[in-house]
């Protein structure tokens, strides 16, 4: 499989050079120059195999070639043996026609678990294979890094620095990152905001002699391998739901659009998705723009869905550069727009192409909260807020009643025990396997919000350089 770059001005590449590379050369987005394409039946097909069963026939023709098959399916089967549910990503019934699918069974109870865990198999898998060692750095406000850690945690091909705001986590995201014991798990704690931690990782990368001195190395959301490993629960939910007979609707709680072009990407190659529906919080550019066509960012507000809590967000790019039939030029002019004006020129046909397939609709924290309240109420369950934001969604804007809808759950309610107990009067039960957390050592840096200062310690603190191992 080629990957090309939405911005059409860096090499082609491979699966594997597109996985470590993350971001293109011309600052954009890898995407695969075709979809490959499942037929009716070679979807039906899918029915009653196991989630690893499916996700090997998924994800073996993007992979193509760059690892062989029995290998791929032994790290599909390894990145998935640690999650708490036998069916990995199972459905929930919560009225006659709507489903929540829960994605919150991996290690650190969100969805980034599903990627991030293929992801760190993935990285060993080949950097071994080429003797290389990478040191991966990151800025987290709570839920991506303690999933690339988790993901890395004990990997001999790699060292992960996380840095977090101090004191600006909740405690149950902090503890899940410096709970981990595992030497090549660096927790840093800034003295400053979660911009300034990602200031701080932006620079590290912009100082391209210390770039090349550590092989650093990014698992953020616009990798294609974590689109990749999302488009396979998709599939999984929608064969046990009924396609290719019918089809289905998903509602997405939405910040970077990465999970739902990941359904996208399941449409493009078959699957009989009927409709694609984005929940926003308060930051609401995606649902200003499908609704109303305007992209123009505002400035982020805190809300009680943290990981969506997103003004820019930078998987868009994909969607515009396939609506678009390929074409460069209005992802570069597109993106120039938004740059310098902080409104993207959007071309009228482009967003009435986006309508055929999206819906969108934004809600904020009063909302989550009654319809966290809500759902406590009518079904007996209790659901995170940023789930919340997907279920006001599907119910504002699904419309055909005789097909299934589906709620991606992104996180589990012990994630966001206080939004859950103002909503319900209820405490959501961490899981068990995940209690030890709460009482475990910590282990974190406190750092100052200084270059130079983050720079030395992952230098003294990184195992190895770009220098093969
Ligand atoms: C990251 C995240 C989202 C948003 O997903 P995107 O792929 O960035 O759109 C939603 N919910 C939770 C719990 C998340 O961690």
């Amino acid at each position: 499989m080629d990957y090309i770059s939405t911005r059409g001005n860096a090499p082609v590449l491979g699966f594997e050079e597109v996985m470590l590379a993350g971001l293109a050369k011309d600052g954009g987005l890898y995407v695969p120059r075709e979809w490959p394409s499942l037929s009716r039946a070679d979807i039906a097909s899918l029915r009653g195999l196991s989630y690893a069963e499916i996700a090997e026939r998924i994800v073996t023709p993007y992979v193509d070639g760059a690892i062989d098959r029995a290998t791929l399916r032994g790290l599909i089967d390894a990145a998935y043996a640690d999650f708490g549910h036998p069916a990995i990503a199972p459905l929930r019934q919560l009225d006659s026609n709507f489903w929540l699918l829960e994605l919150f069974h991996g290690p650190t109870l969100a969805f980034k678990d599903f990627a991030l865990q293929l992801l760190g198999h993935l990285f060993d898998e080949v950097l071994a294979r080429r003797g290389e060692h990478v040191t991966i750095v990151g800025a987290t406000s709570g839920d991506t890094g303690s999933a690339a850690i988790e993901a890395c945690k004990g990997r001999e091909t790699v060292d992960i620095f996380i840095l977090h705001p101090d004191g600006r986590t909740s405690e149950i995201q902090r503890r899940q990152m410096t709970t981990v014991d595992a030497a090549n798990v660096h927790n840093i704690a800034i003295d400053g905001t979660f911009d300034d931690c990602q200031d701080l990782v932006k620079a590290m990368f912009g100082d391209a002699a210390f770039r090349e001195s550590m092989n650093l190395s990014a698992v953020n959301s616009i990798n294609w391998a974590r689109i990749m490993a999302q488009i396979v629960y998709y599939f999984s939910s929608a064969v046990a739901l009924g396609a290719p007979d019918r089809k289905i609707v998903y509602a997405v709680p939405t910040g970077n659009f990465g999970d739902i072009f990941a359904g996208y990407a399941a449409k493009k190659m078959g699957l009989p998705i009927e409709r694609l529906i984005v929940g926003t919080n308060a930051n609401d550019i995606l649902a200003r723009f499908f609704q109303a066509g305007d992209m123009s960012a505002r400035p982020v507000v805190p809300t009680l869905s943290p990981a969506m809590d997103i003004q820019v967000s930078s998987n868009f790019e994909r969607l515009l550069f396939d609506l678009a039939d390929n074409d460069p030029r209005i992802v570069n002019q597109a993106m120039a727009s938004f740059r310098e004006a902080g409104a993207m020129a959007c071309p009228p046909e482009i967003r009435d192409r986006a309508r055929e397939d999206f819906d969108a609709a934004r809600l904020d924290d009063d909302g989550i909260l009654s319809v966290i309240s809500a759902i406590w109420e009518r079904c007996g369950v209790l659901i995170d807020p940023h789930t919340a934001t997907g279920i006001h969604a599907a119910e504002e804007c699904a419309s055909s009643p005789e097909n299934p809808v589906v709620v991606l759950s992104t996180a589990h309610p012990a994630k966001f025990p206080d939004a859950v107990a103002k909503a319900t009067g209820q405490s959501p039960e961490l899981p068990a396997r995940l209690a030890h957390i709460l009482t475990a050592k910590e282990r974190y840096s406190r750092l100052r919000n200084d270059l130079a200062a983050v720079q030395d310690h992952v230098r003294s603190h990184a195992r190895a350089g770009g220098a093969p191992t």
